[in-house]
């Protein structure tokens, strides 16, 4: 049956051009590859002298067809006539979609201007330096108090024990498990109780691991030995070079990102992070240049250019020149931009786009009304709870500060939980904090926290539209229940509230599907890309190797729904507005009002006059 079917078969080619300026590229080679899925034939790529199936990927992105190439399908099947004239609409819609999509961006093209090898990495910031490549390194600095060793070497066990146990960071709990067996067993063999024996111990380790397939476990014994030298009485410092350099590291702590800014580091490459994480956050408000990229980097310099989201290693002269001229291109782009930064940004067909800002705290909402912010579209509030339980007062002072500043003011009520703690207050340990007491639900373990805020924000407020937004909102009734805890603060304390709008964090999908409902009862949404995106996909914002494009289609999708359903104002305060490669999409879909970071208000808004 099968053969007769087959002898009824007939072959067919057809020609077809590659118009796109990005090249039959993974997307429509992928969207190609299902539609010839569809059909009972069997076809073939025919293109620089190589055939590839028709099913496989691979193979055909492997034919490297540029724009302007012309390759042939070879199809055979019992009416592949049919076939073939469905398949050229197909591909030529294609072609024309991705056309229609390219932005002027070189990034968006595709393009590489570089004639040395180069890696492709994730952008976080985008502008482009080139410098030695400094590896970052801890040193160990003496502080007052000493411990002798082998009490020092029972606080590290002790420590990571502790460590291991709490699962509030899993990832970091199996490596402490794993380092407090590397101690323990080293410990255990050590000739005397003495550092010198100690570190004899660590090279011996490390020596039988060198040229091995284990070579990667040296850092780990490295790592335990500056633990118990810690507890001997040494601090760890990181230590800079004083010439320019490219911080080359695994992944930075928030606290880490701010003495960067003062030192020589022209750019950075972190290995294990992902563009959502608070630490990348921060890293894109210093415009350092900074990608992410996973493998291992051997060179002595390298250009990381934070447009194209390219690395160069090791750059030849040509190259290195190139990267000069381009980021002094991109320092002159941006140096027009800020002179336009109080300008709004209307679109080339007139709309206005609002740009406001997202601050987390006095410093950077000053920073934001000198980059132009149009006002405060997110301030996370967690700064006045970081080191110590604020008072009423201090809370009222701080938050007055903030309001006197701007006239259109959204403050956001305490959002910790997650990979944000406070060590004042006892969170249950929970096996995915994530998926746990975070944002609005604080209101039931610790109303008090959230009572206090509610009041602080109301008294500072006097009279101005301030609006109050609560993060983490997956019901309607959590919403009515956080507003209803502000009524009657107000109510009991006799505060005038006809002033305060009331809105939600739009970051969790259960909102999606209850629209209509909120649109009852809120004055307002904005959309934190940023968790919406962790929850949709169900990957940690944190996760060191998993990660989702920040624009990934199926997040698209969700805003696009959101635009066509809500009613209420909307706007978007998560990482993606201020990504502009982004931007022209988001005002596609609808979108008016952005909250970004202050640093990129110029440059976005310069976007958006070009859209
Ligand atoms: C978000 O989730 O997108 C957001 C803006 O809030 P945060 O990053 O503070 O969680
Ligand atoms: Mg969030």
């Amino acid at each position: 049956m099968d053969l007769l079917h087959r002898l009824f078969r007939k072959k067919h080619t057809l020609t077809l051009k590659v118009t796109s300026p990005n090249g039959f590229h993974l997307r429509p080679v992928a969207k190609m590859v299902n539609r010839i899925r569809e059909y009972d034939a069997v076809i073939t790529f025919n293109a620089h002298g190589k055939v590839a199936k028709g099913m496989q990927l691979n193979e055909i992105l492997s034919l490297g067809l540029n724009k302007d190439d012309w390759f042939t399908l070879t199809i055979t099947a019992k009416d592949p006539q049919t076939i073939a004239t469905e398949l050229e609409r197909y591909f030529n819609d294609l072609m024309n979609a991705d056309e229609a999509m390219v932005d002027n961006s070189a990034r968006a093209r595709g393009e590489n201007p570089y004639t040395s090898r180069i890696l492709e990495a994730t952008i976080l910031s985008d502008s482009i330096a080139c410098a030695p490549l400094y590896p970052y390194r801890e040193e160990l600095r003496e502080a007052d108090e000493h411990r002798p060793f082998g009490e020092a070497l029972a606080l590290a066990l002790d420590a990571l024990a502790l460590e291991s146990a709490d699962t509030a960071d899993r990832l970091r709990s199996e490596i402490a498990a794993v380092h407090r067996e590397l101690l323990s067993e080293i410990a255990s063999k050590l000739s005397a109780q003495t550092q010198m024996a100690f570190d004899q111990a660590i090279e011996e380790a490390k020596a039988t691991l060198a040229n091995t397939a284990n070579a990667s476990k040296i850092a780990d014994y490295e790592d335990i030995r500056q633990r118990v030298l810690a507890h001997m009485g040494y601090r760890l410092e990181p230590v800079y070079p004083d010439t320019p350099f490219i911080l080359l590291a695994d992944d930075l702590l928030p606290s880490q990102v701010a003495p960067l800014t003062t030192s020589k580091a022209a750019g950075v490459i972190l290995r294990r992070t992902s563009p959502a994480a608070h630490s990348a956050i921060l890293l894109r408000n210093t415009r350092l240049p900074a990608l992410i990229c996973e493998g291992t980097i051997e060179a002595d310099e390298a250009i990381v250019d934070g447009a194209l989201g390219i690395i160069v290693p090791d750059p030849s002269e040509d190259d290195k020149a190139l990267a000069l001229k381009r980021s002094k291109e991109y320092r002159e782009c941006a140096e027009a931009a800020f002179l336009h930064r109080h300008e709004e940004a209307l679109t080339r067909s007139n709309r206005t786009i609002r740009i406001l800002a997202n601050i987390a705290d006095l410093t950077s909402a000053k920073e934001a009304k000198e980059m132009g912010a149009e006002g405060v579209g997110l301030c996370r509030s967690e700064f006045i709870f970081t080191d110590h339980e604020p008072s009423l007062e201090e809370q009222t002072e701080a938050y007055g500060a903030l309001f006197d500043l701007f006239d259109d003011f959204t403050i956001r009520t305490l959002d910790v939980g997650g990979d944000k703690g406070l060590s004042y207050i006892k969170l249950p340990h929970e096996t995915n904090p994530f998926l746990g007491i975070r944002g609005i639900r604080l209101m039931w373990t610790h109303r008090e926290i959230i009572a206090a805020q509610l009041e602080a924000i109301l008294r500072a407020a006097r009279n101005r539209p301030i609006k109050i937004m609560f993060p983490m909102i997956a019901t309607t009734d959590e919403f009515l229940e956080a507003k209803e805890l502000a009524q009657e603060i107000a109510a009991r304390k006799n505060i005038a509230i006809s002033n305060i709008r009331f809105g939600i964090m739009l970051e969790l999908p259960s909102v999606i599907f209850a629209l209509e409902e909120f649109d009852k009862i809120v004055d307002f949404y904005s959309i934190g890309t940023n968790d919406l995106t962790q929850y949709l996909f169900g990957i940690e914002r944190t996760h060191p190797t998993l990660s989702v494009p920040v624009d990934a289609p199926i997040l698209m999708n969700a805003l696009a729904y959101i635009r066509a359903h809500a009613k209420k104002p909307l706007s978007i305060c998560g990482e993606l507005a201020g990504y502009a490669d982004a931007v022209p999409q988001l005002i596609e879909l609808g979108y008016d009002t952005l909250s970004i970071s202050p640093a990129l208000i110029p440059g976005i808004k310069e976007k958006i006059r070009n859209v």
